[in-house]
């Protein structure tokens, strides 16, 4: 073996390697941002750890969401389920994505509540003859999942009629929470509760009502009911436009300096030259890019954080590779680059990124990943193993 060039850099050392982009989840921010919600709704929380957990970590986030006080655990497909139950984790979980095709009977066997918005579902359900936990979605006003109004009959009918479901809750979900004005959600939380009634009147007993996501968790106490499914602010995404609810990012995203060269005026940069430097300039190379879920329209407005300043990023985004004109500040190779950090801190977070690009943070944060690495940490409490 031939010996490392610097052995002994204090800098820089492939003796000790380190993945050249990190997504740090803190679960001090998931367990304060629980929190915050618990003190304003005193209402049991479902967290939603749907899509790997935002990208955090599904069984991660699950662990850290229950030991925080969550009640109950939701996710969008069986497979996410089954991922929770072959994790240990035996909290109440509902799915809200399965059809008759779904792996129904596994789930029903580990104790999965499944959500049904049809017939079908609810026959699929019927012919395992297993008993099942079982709850209704309807749609309230979001024109998305859920049966429509004109179909509670048949649905509550067919409910009551199997011997096998047990139907223990019902629920719908917000479509205009997020917005300023109430009208919209409250008449969503008018048509949920003449499909309770409807339910109570056909024979139903339906023990929790839910509606409320983030949004109406935070703004709408009418829709809180007797859970509130929160996904955005358990990884401190502020949904709502205009508000604050001291909620914090839950994750960081750090990678490094790789190269750094001193171009002239006039320089055009990356793919297609869309960006030339118009003065003397230094650029840096970050070796993160689409293909980590960077999203390319970053570079028309996005910024990083080096060394406590912020920079733009410049020239096209490529799948493993962005540039960064830090101007004439001294950047060292190595150097930290925050991607996404702590607004307070004036670092970009998911929300900027989203004003930038044209998105919302929650797709910024499903998005990235590739060949990040992710590491957890819980700032008061030190790594968790
Ligand atoms: C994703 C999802 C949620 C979480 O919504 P947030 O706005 O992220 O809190 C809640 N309920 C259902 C059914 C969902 O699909």
């Amino acid at each position: 073996m031939t010996q490392p060039e610097h052995p002994t850099s204090a800098v820089y050392s492939s003796l000790n390697p380190t993945p050249l982009a990190t997504r740090i989840v803190d679960h001090g921010a998931i367990a304060r941002n629980i929190g915050r919600i618990r003190e304003i709704t005193a209402t049991p929380i479902l967290a939603v750890v749907k899509a790997d957990g935002f990208g955090h970590g599904i069984i991660e986030v699950a662990t850290t969401a229950l030991r925080s006080g969550a009640a109950w655990l939701g996710i969008a497909t069986v497979d996410e389920a089954l991922a929770l139950r072959s994790a240990g984790i035996d909290a109440p979980v509902l799915c809200w994505l399965a059809d008759p095709w779904c792996d129904l009977r596994a789930a029903i066997a580990q104790d999965v509540t499944i959500s049904c918005a049809n017939v079908e579902t609810l026959e699929a359900v019927a012919v395992l003859g297993c008993t099942a936990e079982v709850h209704l979605e309807l749609d309230t006003g979001m024109s998305r999942g859920g049966a429509g109004e004109e179909n509670w009959n048949s649905l509550f009918t067919a409910a009551v009629a199997s011997s096998s479901v047990r139907v223990t809750g019902l629920w719908s979900h917000l479509a205009l929470a997020t917005h300023a004005e109430p009208e919209a959600t409250t008449a969503q939380v008018q048509s949920f509760e003449r499909g309770v009634a409807r339910a109570r009147a056909l024979g139903l007993a339906p023990g929790v009502l839910h509606l409320a996501n983030s949004a109406g968790a935070l703004e709408h106490p009418d829709t809180w009911f007797d859970l509130v499914r929160c996904g955005a602010a358990l990884y401190g995404i502020e949904t709502v436009v205009g508000r604050g609810h001291d909620l914090e990012p839950a994750m960081r995203v750090v990678s490094r300096v790789t190269q750094r060269k001193r171009i002239s005026a006039g320089t055009g940069v990356s793919y297609n030259h869309d960006w030339v430097a118009s003065a003397d300039t230094t650029l840096v190379l970050v070796p993160v890019g689409y293909g980590d879920g960077i999203p390319r329209d970053l570079s028309h407005g996005g910024e990083v954080v080096i060394d406590g300043v912020r920079h733009p990023v410049v020239g096209a985004i490529s799948m493993d590779q962005l540039i960064v004109d830090v101007g004439d500040a001294v950047v060292t190779l190595g150097d930290e680059v925050v991607l996404l950090g702590s607004p307070a801190a004036g670092e970009p977070d998911p929300q900027e990124w989203g004003a930038v690009t044209g998105t919302i943070a929650h797709e910024i944060l499903t998005g990235l990943g590739g060949r990040m690495a992710r590491r957890h940490t819980n700032q008061t409490q030190g790594t968790i193993p």
